[in-house]
């Protein structure tokens, strides 16, 4: 109310905004819909205060609450993720990618993580990113025929190249890791593993992936993908983390604050302490069984349509369609489904032959319409309008129009 007054523009961008959200289909599988009660904390007043430090160990005065409130977020977060450490202060995934590097790694190591094009992440050692400037960088892909992790090049490259850490996990792969597999590869080479289980977090919650807390020592992730909470980042160190180095939790705060932050956002730290208490509810299990089901029906129907998918279908809540049957690039096709009311990325397919700005595939996830409540039944609708797109944009605006009215029994959590 008071917005509306004091700045009539922004006030009005909100809105309009809004207005988006509800009648179009939110498919980027990085997003989602935060429940009102997260958006709640996050608007707090709790956004005012500097709490540099850690409970009980702060610079600054008139702290006591927001002790209790961090407190409360790292044991939820233990208790969820089963681990012994957590850290809630990164401000998002990429600074916590950052800390984990800095915890433990010098300037100049060797690290290895998965390629950009091949589903991987800028922090994983992509060459134009910090991961790839300041430490030496090797890349593993995925193998050319399978599109699956290409498991034993990546053991070849780890044995030849020793490196300090190895990053797994990716913001475009659409199957299950093989942590086990994994674990066993960094072992054999020595090296620190990191799990950056940013899109899957909700997944792992829920218990509709393998968790790799077992066979990892570091778990990084974002909160605002599956995870369903604020814009945020959290670093967590597993039993075999300590085993194998009993200080890791200790450098990962430290590698944190000071090394990388100031103050920590506490109005984010107390969103997060929300999410994740949703996170820990049977609602909660079914919701992130709910996305994979989703995620397969739209992507059998898909496939019936006469779409190819990366890796023939999908385990998780994301899907990489290669269009280069469609004749239609990856950055057409994001426009025109954008048009008719469907959010999608354009997106580079392993071994891309086109540039980067203009890929074969696209990119799509079921974890924000899944919070809107649709089910099996409806992945079906939305593969048909999507074939009716791709195959002629111009019945884009037609579309958007039965979207609009379709979104309308699929109100946005409130
Ligand atoms: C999204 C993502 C990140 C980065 O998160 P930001 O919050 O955008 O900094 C890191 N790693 C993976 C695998 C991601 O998907």
């Amino acid at each position: 109310m008071k917005l509306k007054k004091q700045d009539s523009q922004i006030y009005k961008l909100i809105n309009l905004e809004t207005e988006r959200q509800k009648t179009s289909l939110e498919m980027i599988p990085s997003e989602n819909h935060s429940s009102p009660a997260v958006r709640e904390a996050l608007g707090s007043i709790l956004t005012d205060k500097y709490a540099e430090g850690y409970p009980g160990k702060r610079y600054y005065a008139g702290l006591k609450y927001y002790d209790i409130l961090e407190d409360l977020c790292r044991e939820r977060a233990k208790k969820l993720f089963k681990v012994p450490h957590a850290n809630v202060q990164p401000y998002s995934g990429s600074p916590a990618n950052a800390a984990v590097y800095m915890a433990v790694c010098e300037p100049g190591d060797t690290v290895m993580g998965l390629a950009l094009p091949m589903g991987g992440h800028l922090t994983h050692g992509w060459k134009v990113n910090f991961s790839a400037k300041f430490f030496k960088s090797v890349q593993y892909g995925v193998d050319e025929k399978t599109h699956l992790i290409n498991y034993e090049e990546m053991e070849k490259l780890a044995k030849e190249n020793k490196p300090k850490l190895i990053f797994v996990g990716a913001t475009a792969y659409p199957r299950i890791f093989d942590w086990k597999r994994l674990g066993e590869i960094a072992d054999s080479t020595g090296a620190y593993l990191a799990a950056d289980i940013a899109h899957i977090a909700g997944l792992v919650a829920g218990g509709a992936h393998p968790s790799p807390v077992p066979y990892v020592h570091i778990v990084s992730t974002t909160t605002h993908k599956t995870l369903r909470g604020p814009r945020g980042g959290m670093i967590m160190v597993t039993e075999k983390g300590m085993k194998k180095d009993p200080e890791l939790d200790k450098k990962i705060d430290k590698a944190i604050f000071p090394g990388f932050q100031g103050g920590p956002h506490m109005h984010q730290v107390a969103a997060i302490a929300v999410c994740l208490k949703e996170a820990a509810t049977p609602a909660f299990k079914k919701y992130a069984a709910q996305i994979v089901k989703n995620s397969k029906a739209l992507a059998e129907e898909l496939k019936k349509l006469g779409f190819n998918l990366i890796t023939c279908g999908t385990d998780n809540h994301l899907l990489l369609i290669d269009l280069r049957n469609k004749n239609i690039s990856g950055s057409d096709a994001q426009i025109a489904l954008e048009e008719a009311g469907i959010t999608t990325n354009k997106n580079t397919i392993p071994y891309d032959p086109n540039p980067p700005f203009k890929p074969s595939g696209i990119r799509l996830g079921t974890p924000a319409i899944t919070t809107r409540g649709m089910k099996e039944k409806e992945m079906q609708k939305i593969a048909g309008w999507m074939r009716e797109v791709i195959s002629n944009p111009k019945s884009a605006k037609r579309v958007r129009k039965e979207i609009a009215s379709f979104c309308k029994k699929f109100p946005l959590p409130r």
